[in-house]
């Protein structure tokens, strides 16, 4: 599969049919498998033969599904979680545990700055944020001894802000560690994160690639790139015995490019356990097989809603990395040729009262708290997504009070940009 296009392996990767057998992905609604002996189920459980026992640790129609986005991603293993937020979770503490510690872009999403601030802190995880557009300086100065990854997002939910991806790679690199990119908003049908430098990448599959509000899931991809046994003192989890896997060394017995999904799924699905169902994950393919032709209309719809937003006397400012007047314009062009997005962020004059009362008008978009769905909708992070965040961390987060989030669906254009100019007044 890797030498077609990102649009046939939107339709085809991950499940190929044997002779007669079904052409879509057969949901296995199964929770467990059966074998004859004993011995060959001891197997499995040694990690010693490859098979299904229990749909917790492995399911063949979730497999397909991780193996289509891993595919699409340029990995070399993936995995399906119950959602975004298990994704990060399960990418981050598949490295770092009690003691350890991480850095992160300070714009990211409201629910992974929480988990990392808060949740993590309370598990002895550390962490430091750093502004996406910091200099080299200020990037090394969040280093400790104690590092193990580094974390932003491609596109960030809701500012907006283009991760300088080469820098973020760099730095992490200097350091011995990976960089974890949440690729949620540009799909690898716009980015593809490895190409530029990122060891793990993940995926709140609820977003765009389901596509129609129907399922929410996540996903990580590993790229294979990071060499754990190079930098072992640090990761020994992947580098020395897992006693609760009878001494398998991940790194040694699944290699580099196997090492870091085998653990998660092994350890943390174990005992975690988020695992998303085979019914969400067939709804999830039936969302990427149609992705690259989605996106391309996302992105038209956002660019114009961007440039009628950007003219208009009520708005005060409009963040779309593909607006020339944007900060972010220089990594978008590097980054995202064939465009982001159909999210859009704009700030209203009149602050949060004027953003409560323009969503009030909207006709055809509505308020949700949602992003990347066929159907075009809108939100105020601050009283929402972001509200456990104070004004100045808002501010931070490059989320104003006034910020009003839309993201754009598949309608026609026209019918979108009808809609502001009502509820604009
Ligand atoms: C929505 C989102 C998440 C969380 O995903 P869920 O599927 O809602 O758990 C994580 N990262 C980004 C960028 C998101 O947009």
């Amino acid at each position: 599969m890797s030498q077609y296009g990102i649009g046939t392996k939107c339709v085809q990767a991950g499940y190929t049919p044997e002779n007669g057998g079904p052409r879509q992905i057969p949901i296995i609604q199964s929770t467990t498998f059966k074998y004859d002996t004993s011995e060959d189920m001891g197997k499995l459980f040694d990690l010693e033969a490859p098979g299904y026992f229990y749909s917790r640790l492995q399911n063949p129609t979730c497999d397909h599904v991780a193996a289509k986005i891993a595919a699409m991603e340029g990995g070399t293993a993936g995995m399906l979680t119950s959602s975004g937020q298990a994704a990060n979770f399960f990418a981050i503490f598949n490295l770092c545990e009690c003691g350890g510690h991480i850095v992160a872009s300070s714009t990211i999403y409201g629910g992974t700055y929480n988990l990392i601030k808060v949740t993590l802190a309370k598990m002895g995880i550390e962490s430091t944020f750093v502004a996406p557009d910091a200099s080299d300086e200020e990037l090394e100065a969040a280093f400790r001894p104690q590092t193990k990854a580094v974390f932003g997002e491609s596109i960030a939910n809701p500012a907006l802000t283009v991760l300088d991806l080469e820098k973020f790679a760099a730095a992490a690199h200097r350091h011995h560690v990976p960089l974890i990119v949440d690729n949620t908003f540009p799909t690898p049908v716009n980015l593809r994160p490895i190409e530029w430098g990122a060891d793990i990448v993940t995926h709140s599959t609820t977003k765009y690639m389901d596509g129609h509000g129907a399922a929410v899931g996540g996903a990580i991809v590993d790229s294979g790139n990071f060499d754990w046994m190079a930098n072992a003192e640090k990761f020994p989890g992947l580098t020395t015995p897992d006693d609760s896997y009878h001494g398998i060394v991940y790194a040694q017995k699944f290699g580099q490019g196997g090492a870091f999904i085998t653990k998660a799924t092994s350890q943390l699905m174990r005992d975690f356990g988020c695992v998303q169902s085979p019914q969400n994950a067939f709804y999830l393919n039936m969302g990427l097989e149609s992705l690259h032709v989605r996106m391309a209309r996302h992105v038209e719809n956002g660019l114009a809603v961007a440039q009628y937003l950007e003219k208009h006397p009520a708005v005060e400012k409009v963040h779309y990395p593909h607006l020339p007047s944007d900060p972010g314009y220089a990594l978008a062009e590097k980054y995202l040729p064939n465009g982001g997005c159909g999210v859009v962020s704009f700030e209203l004059s009149g602050g949060r009262k004027a953003a409560e009362s323009f969503l009030k008008r909207l006709k055809l978009a509505a308020i949700e708290t949602h992003v990347a769905d066929a159907r075009t909708c809108c939100l105020n992070p601050a009283t929402s997504t972001h509200r456990q965040m104070n004004d100045e961390e808002l501010e931070r987060a490059g989320v104003p009070a006034g910020l009003v989030r839309m993201s754009c669906g598949l309608e026609d254009k026209e019918d979108l940009i009808a809609d502001l100019r009502e509820a604009l007044g």
